[in-house]
């Protein structure tokens, strides 16, 4: 990383919060979550699971790359958003099940809609088609 910086992990749950609240407002927190930076993947940009080892913390993972100041925070802010609707649709939380897939039929970008968010899915869908690739590979990742 060229500069330092300043996505460290309070920065990171201070997204989450400001997310929650601006967009999930009417999604019950009904367990812990907790959101961490994970390791560095070409593909996986976030996920949410239970924690194994407590069987109810929902976990959500941010990919360590977007620390990077060269990936605008709405990809990151987007990121989050995608797996707050897992959170909300009963994936890696304890709401109930609303569809039998995490992604089945278009449910993420309809939640973004649904949200007024679709702006946001859109503007990080092109950064990372225009960008991705390239960012990869100045970092060794490709
Ligand atoms: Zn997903």
């Amino acid at each position: 990383m060229k500069a330092v910086s300043y996505r460290d992990q309070e920065w990171l749950e201070n997204l989450l919060a400001d997310i929650w609240y601006q967009h999930f407002r009417d999604v019950e927190q009904n367990n812990d979550v907790v959101i961490i930076w994970a390791k560095r993947a070409k593909r996986r940009l976030g996920s949410i699971e239970i924690d194994g080892r407590d069987g109810h913390t929902s976990i959500i993972k941010v990919n360590r790359l977007f620390q990077d100041l060269e990936v605008p925070e709405y990809v990151i802010r987007a990121t989050i958003v995608h797996e707050m609707t897992h959170y909300a649709h009963g994936f890696g939380s304890p709401h109930d099940k609303k569809q039998q897939h995490p992604h089945s039929g278009g449910v993420i970008r309809k939640e973004f809609a649904e949200r007024g968010l679709v702006d946001l899915y859109l503007q990080q869908k092109r950064w990372l088609k225009d960008n991705w690739r390239n960012f990869l590979l100045e970092r060794g990742m490709l």
